[in-house]
């Protein structure tokens, strides 16, 4: 099964189809993939553990999609075994032909509703398309199941943490060990947690979904067939015991630094300008005083002692995000 091609020509190969396999596959939605093990009837926890990966929310992000190409090969070739009930989602299929991160506005800030108060596009279109199926698909489950989403991502900029974790925003479900092992054994060099909902997809599937969610950022964003994809062995080996419920490997890095969001800057003025340099890193740390954002009305000041910048961004449209202060949890 060649996911990309499939993505960029439409077409299956016809292999696939005669193909004896354990498995049932179903192509639900374009880019959107769903396997499960043919024994349905069998209620032992492999089964009923429920795993979501997506890549290509933005479409330029492309090492994660090629990721999954390659685990979704793996297990039609049988060198991965699948114990979990899979949905693999391409987030934004047009985008991803075009190698740009959205056609008309950022995918990643339209989900748990927010595409209502985008005028109708592609990326609207898309994560009210998404929300449908995920709440058709994942609300199916009894009480006793679980769902694990990784939400697969490469920054824009370069990061002086260059691989990190972004938890959203408490949920009412309690936190599985697991799963937050899962991100030790990603050599994860931080995480970050969000304190006030967010309109991203992991928000999303947490709250509507029941999911143990996270959003990862696995290195710069490169062009589609220009990734070293032994750079993203750790987190390769991670997704692949979780589809196969094996062990996570112990960590072998210092341990994960830990994050919390203190502030979001919010672009709200034709004036507003970012005090920082134009190819500032991610987890840049600033020192008490300094100005980091302004505009008519309003000041962002370094407040506690230091604080990190990430997602740093003033060309965003008027009323998103343009950055987010962090500060270190000790
Ligand atoms: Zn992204």
């Amino acid at each position: 099964m060649d996911y990309l091609a499939f993505l960029f020509t439409g077409k299956l190969p016809s292999a696939v189809r005669e193909r004896q396999l354990d498995f049932h596959w179903e192509h639900v939605d374009e880019g959107v993939m769903l396997l499960q093990g043919k024994n349905t009837q069998q209620k032992n926890t492999q089964q009923q553990q429920n795993l979501i990966l997506s890549a290509g929310i933005h479409g330029n992000e492309t090492a994660p999609i090629e990721l999954m190409a390659e685990w979704l090969q793996d297990l039609f070739e049988g060198r991965l075994q699948l114990k979990v009930r899979l949905l693999l989602i391409l987030g934004n299929p047009e985008a991803i032909r075009q190698g740009r991160r959205y056609l008309e506005n950022d995918l990643n800030r339209m989900f748990s509703g927010a595409h209502q108060g985008f005028a109708l596009c592609d990326e609207s279109r898309r994560a009210q398309r998404l929300e449908q199926l995920l709440m058709t698909m994942m609300t199916a489950q009894t009480p006793s199941q679980s769902c694990w989403h990784y939400d697969l991502h490469t920054a824009i900029r370069a990061s002086l943490l260059p691989t990190f974790a972004l938890i959203p925003a408490p949920a009412q479900q309690a936190t599985d060990a697991h799963f937050r092992q899962s991100l030790d054994a990603a050599e994860l060099d931080a995480v970050v947690y969000h304190r006030e909902k967010a309109a991203t997809f992991s928000q999303f599937t947490q709250d509507y979904c029941g999911a143990q969610s996270v959003t990862l950022e696995l290195g710069k964003a490169k062009a589609l067939g220009d990734n070293d994809l032994t750079d993203f062995a750790a987190i390769d080996r991670v997704i692949r015991a979780a589809i196969s419920a094996q062990q996570f490997a112990r960590r072998q890095k210092s341990s994960i630094r830990r994050f919390e969001v203190l502030q979001s800057i919010l672009k709200s003025q034709d004036d507003f300008q970012l005090h920082l340099h134009d190819q500032a890193p991610n987890f840049s740390c600033l020192q008490h005083g300094q100005v980091i954002a302004s505009e008519t009305g309003r000041r962002y000041q370094v407040e506690p002692k230091q604080v990190w910048i990430l997602f740093p961004n003033a060309q965003v449209k008027k009323g998103l995000r343009a950055g987010l202060i962090l500060g270190e949890l000790v």
